[in-house]
Order: C-alpha cells, then structure tokens, then sequence
C-alpha cells in the first residue's frame, strides 16, 4: 500500500507554518488518543500516522529532505534516527507526550496544577487516576464478580458541558501567549541574548481563556459527583492485584481525558481453606476410628460443604487432590485443585472402657505399624472422592 503524504494526513498544505503543523496534530492526536477511543484501531492507527507525520514535518530538516524525495527520504535509515513508521505507543508518548500537555492530573479541587509542569504546546490534560479498594471472598475470587462502588470522582460539568465556559459564551485565544500556551522571554546574560520558553501563566498552557466562567463549576468545567461504577472482576485474582478500567478516573478540567480507575483487589481470608496460587488446601482431622474403619466425612470448599469419602486405613500425612476444585488462573483456562491433607486425632484421655479396648489391641497383630512406601507417597491419584 502506498503511503500517504503526511501533509494529507493531518489535513496541511506544503507550506504550513510550525505552528499549523503544530495545532494539526495536537488535533488529530487528541481526537484519536486511545484513551478517547479505547479498543478502537482505526482510531489508534490514524494516531499513529498523524505522530509520523509530526515527527518529520515538525523537524525542519526531515521536513526538507521529505519535500523534496517524499517517503523515499526515509527508506533504508535515511531518516537518520526516524522510526520508518514503527513507531509503538511508548514512543509517541515519550517522545511527543509533551503536546497533550502534562499528564498526571491535579492536586485537589482549587488548586488545580492543572498539567504537572511543563503543559507545553498547551495541550489537554489528563484527568487523575483514581484507586479503590475492593474486598472479596474466596467465592468471589474463585467464580469472578461483578462488584458496583460508588466513588466520589470529577465529572464533567453538564451546565457548560466541560468546558468551563458560561453557557453560550466562547472561548477565547489567550492574549497573554497568542495562543500557543507557552510564553517566551529573552534575557540578557553574559552569553548573550537567551530565550526561555515556559507554560502561560494567564492560561496555564490551555492556550485559550474564558470571559465568561460557568457558574456550576466555577469555569472549571468538572464537577465532583458520587457515581456507582460497575467492576467485573475476572475469576482468579489475587491479594494486591491491580484491575486498570481505562477512563474511569476522575474527568480532566476543561475537556481533556479522563484518568482511569484503578481497582485494587483485597483478598478476605476464608476460615478453613487456605490458597496457595490457584490451589486451596485443607487440613482434615480423622478420628482414630474414621481412619481405621472408613468414614464419609463432612469438607468445606469454595462453594460450600461436600462429602468426601475416607477409605478404611487411611494413613495420615496422606493428601487428597480433589481436581478442578481450586481457583481458576487469572488469565488461562485452567483451574487449581483442592488438597485435603489428612491428619488424625489421637486421643489425650480415655475412660476406663476405652483404655481396656486400646490395650486389648496393643499386641495385636493388625495394630502392629508396617510403614509402605506407597502409603506415603505425595498427592495419590484420585479416582472420585465426592459421593
Ligand atoms: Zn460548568
Ligand atoms: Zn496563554
């Protein structure tokens, strides 16, 4: 397929200026951020095109070279560092992630930072993550869950519809910085005349101000709401685990992106069984009897009790793999089992009626220990415990 002209692609002609460049794709980028069209990939590759683009025609020297051989500029490493168009994510942001001004949000209602810093090229932001703490139980962990919260995060203003601007009143360019959101000074130093270029201090790098502000959000254009957000959380997960719901996080001030919200899962111990990954194991206590003659006894698993059935002279220290019984794995098909270790209860004290029978077997031939191999063997097979 033949490439596109990158002009074309962010909609310039041959001689835009620096500064249309510059505005074309902070457009493109923030129309087509994945965070605003998540799962989208038509979104993701235009994103990445218009990043191209920038990368060559905001450097006057790429911008040259391409005018004048085209694409072929760039073929074979002639870009001298150019990323030929593979460029990842990580690289646009690394490398361009200036243009959508500073991520990371703001410090609290009033003292809105507003872009972390630099906000160069006076860009949107970015709304701040939000983190909550979600407590499961072992069944919920085991089948996944959908849990609702409520959380108190920024929305956007419904009055002036996050744009922080009095209803019907426009936005304008910022005087202070003509729109660019980032003001140059020059200095006289012992060196000679420096320019430093820093964040508006009249827009803080919006490039735009408001004449008017919106009286239900005070022109920020967010507004601090409880809402109830629905978590799935997938089976499997555990203590500590962290579920990412991109866009979820609070709304940015006037109309940028929004953080994402950030689940954290807590796991509630369960009274009697214990997880080791995706296994659960059980301690089970036999009496003398139950292990000597047999028993059905009675085990807790995730979905309640079952029945289990103890053969007659089972030993302890004996483990039985109930399989499938465990927790599934987070992110595959399988699922762990539930081992049931075996102990059993010898009595402290016997009444006289119990101690005659004990001693009557003390020297009998059946009571006398041959210890097998096999009796020891971890983890025996298990043919069907449950009844
Ligand atoms: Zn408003
Ligand atoms: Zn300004």
């Amino acid at each position: 397929m033949a490439k596109r002209d990158y002009y074309e692609i962010l909609g310039l002609s041959k001689s835009a200026s620096q500064e249309e460049i510059k505005k074309a794709y902070r457009q493109s980028a923030i129309q087509n951020h994945p965070d605003k069209n998540p799962g989208d990939k038509a979104a993701e590759e235009r994103f990445k095109k218009a990043a191209e683009a920038y990368e060559v025609l905001s450097d006057d020297q790429k911008r040259q070279k391409y005018d004048q051989f085209g694409h072929a500029a760039f073929e074979n490493g002639g870009g001298g560092g150019f990323h030929g168009g593979g460029m990842s994510m990580d690289d646009i942001f690394s490398q361009f992630g200036d243009i959508f001004g500073g991520f990371g949000g703001f410090g609290g209602f009033g003292g809105f930072s507003g872009s972390g810093g630099s906000g160069r090229g006076g860009g949107i932001t970015k709304g701040s993550n939000l983190r909550v703490k979600v407590k499961l139980n072992l069944k919920e962990v085991a089948n996944g869950v959908e849990k609702k919260i409520k959380v108190k995060k920024y929305v956007a203003c419904q009055t002036c519809d996050g744009s922080g601007a009095k209803n019907g009143t426009a936005k304008d360019t910022c005087g202070t910085c003509r729109g660019n959101g980032q003001v140059t000074r020059v200095t006289n130093t012992f060196l000679g005349q420096m320019q430093t270029a820093s964040t508006c201090p009249t827009c803080h790098g919006e490039g735009t101000t408001i004449s008017q502000k919106c009286e239900s959000c005070y022109g920020e254009g967010i507004v601090k709401e409880e809402e109830v957000i629905k978590i799935n959380i997938p089976a499997g997960v555990a203590e500590g685990m962290q579920v990412k719901l991109t866009g979820k996080g609070n709304a940015a001030r006037r109309g940028g992106v929004n953080g994402d919200l950030l689940v954290i899962i807590h796991e509630e111990e369960h009274p009697d069984l214990t997880r080791d990954g995706s296994d659960l194991i059980y301690s089970l206590y036999l009496s003398v009897p139950q292990a000597t003659l047999g028993a059905t006894v009675e085990i807790p698993t995730v979905e309640g009790k079952a029945k289990i059935k103890i053969e007659q002279g089972t030993q302890p220290g004996r483990i039985l793999r109930l399989r499938g019984k465990g927790v599934p794995e987070v992110n595959g098909y399988g699922r762990g089992d539930l081992l049931v270790q075996i102990n059993v209860w010898i009595p402290k004290t016997l009444d006289k009626e119990e101690k005659k029978i004990f001693e009557k077997m003390e020297h009998s031939d059946s009571f006398t220990p041959r210890p097998d191999k096999s009796e020891n063997g971890f983890f025996n097979r298990v043919k069907n415990f449950f009844e």
